[in-house]
Parts: structure tokens; sequence; C-alpha cells
């Protein structure tokens, strides 16, 4: 499929109460459902992975939101890509703020769990943004982290790899007046596709999804997404409610 849009869902759900709720809706919006060209990827917290899997049809994939780049061993609290593939996991987010700001996660270690995924055959979702101090400067740190995030990643693997633009000041944002702009987010991908055409030239460059991450909804994805030329998006908030979730799908799909 030529677009995504991925449910980054974070430490949320947390009784088997809502995770049934939660179930429940996905299904019945999906039923109501069917894209051409997009694939839907959503990312629960670790322990609700294999039911997912197990419970949400087929055409939706599942993804982690983070990994280690060991296979198994004396790694209290972590879990590899191996055990992920395993329980039949398809992608897995890398490199999210979030990781950074909390867990001190830098580009070194990103890079070690991207190598990890892409030899078990799971595919990364990398993120890539500036904070708002870096808001001026955002290609170089964009250039940067890519070059940082995908050292050793070499041309065929690096299709496997989505590439998602989250300007950090833009997530959870209280109001669509603080979100880039189409021009800012369109500036973003030339810049990540400017990378990956010198790398691994045109036609290979061409295959990697790039998306948008940051307060998209069903209200602003129109210009956040289509408008800058995404192949789709990275949501959070929005992907706690399905029927929203679900809504936003469909209009990156027309
Ligand atoms: C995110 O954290 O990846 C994200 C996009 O969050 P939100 O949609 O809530 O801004």
């Amino acid at each position: 499929m030529d677009k995504l849009i991925i449910g980054n869902m974070k430490m949320n759900i947390v009784t088997l109460a809502e995770r049934e709720h939660y179930l429940s809706l996905f299904k019945k919006e999906l039923k109501g459902c069917s894209l051409k060209e997009t694939e839907i990827v959503l990312c629960p917290p670790y322990i609700h992975l294999e039911t997912l899997v197990k419970k949400i049809p087929k055409k939706v994939a599942i993804g982690a939101q983070n990994v280690f780049w060991e296979r198994e061993g004396s790694f209290t609290g972590e879990i590899s890509s191996a055990m992920l593939k395993n329980i039949g996991c398809q992608y897995v987010i890398l490199g999210h703020s979030e990781r950074r700001k909390y867990f001190a996660e830098r580009d070194g270690e990103v890079n070690l769990k991207m190598l990890a995924s892409l030899k078990t055959g799971l595919k990364p979702i990398l993120c890539v943004g500036e904070n708002k101090n870096q808001r001026n400067n955002n290609n170089v740190i964009i250039a940067q982290q890519l070059k940082n995030c995908l050292k050793d990643v070499n041309q065929s693997r690096i299709q496997e790899v989505v590439i998602c633009y989250e300007p950090v000041w833009a997530i959870s944002a209280n109001s669509p007046n603080h979100l880039p702009t189409a021009d800012e987010i369109m500036s973003a991908r030339l810049v990540i596709k400017k990378f990956l055409v010198e790398k691994y030239g045109l036609k290979i460059a061409e295959k990697v999804k790039i998306i948008y991450g940051g307060s998209v909804s069903a209200t602003t994805v129109r210009e956040t997404c289509l408008d800058s030329g995404m192949r789709g998006a990275l949501i959070g908030k929005a992907s706690l409610d399905p029927y929203e979730f679900i809504k936003i799908a469909k209009i990156i799909d027309n």
C-alpha cells in the first residue's frame, strides 16, 4: 500500500475492560471502512500486543513502541525484536521524542535498535524532528538525526523504513494555531527526501514512505499531511478514539 496511518497509543489503555471496549469500538469502525491505498498500523503498549495481534482483523498491522537491540539475555525489563516478530508484530516505532526526553535515548541507541529490527524483519518507524528551540535550524537537526540513526542501513533495507517527521513542539498541541504550516512540513519532507536521494539514489528514495506526526486530527489532516505531500500520519491522542482515527484514515486514503 502506498500510504500509512499509524496509531501511537503510548502508555494508555490501562485495564482489560478498557482494552475490550477499545477493541469493540475499533472493530465496529473498521467494518464500515474499506481503504484502497492506506495501511493501518496500531502500536499499543507491549502488554496488549499479543491480544491485538489475535483479535484485530488481519488487514490492520500491529507495531510496538520500542525495542531493545539484543536478541535475548540478561537485560532486565527489555523486549527484543525477535520476541516482537515472534508474536506477530510487523512494525516498531523508534526514536520517539518522548523516549529521547524521558529515557535519555540518543541517536546511537536508535541506530542499534534500527539495525536489530531490520535484521529481524520488523519495519522501523523512525521519528525525527526538532524541538522548539531548534525550530529555525530544523533542516540541520533532521539531517543529523537521519545520518546517525540510519548509519549502516543499506540500500536493500532502507525501503522497509518509514520516516516520520514529528516537530517535537507540535506533539499534543493545544490549538491548531500551534501546528506547522503545510509549507513548513513540506520543506522538512524535502530535507528528508534529499538525504535519502543522496544516500540511496532517487529510485530507492522514492520507495521510502515519509509521513507526518504531531496533533493530527480529522480537522488538521488535510493541511498537515495531504497539502504537504506526506504519505500518511503518525497519530497519538486521536488514535485512542477509533471513530476519529478511522475518519482520519479515510481522509488520508482519498
Ligand atoms: C506522537 O506523540 O507521536 C503524536 C503524534 O502525538 P499527538 O498526535 O497526540 O500529538
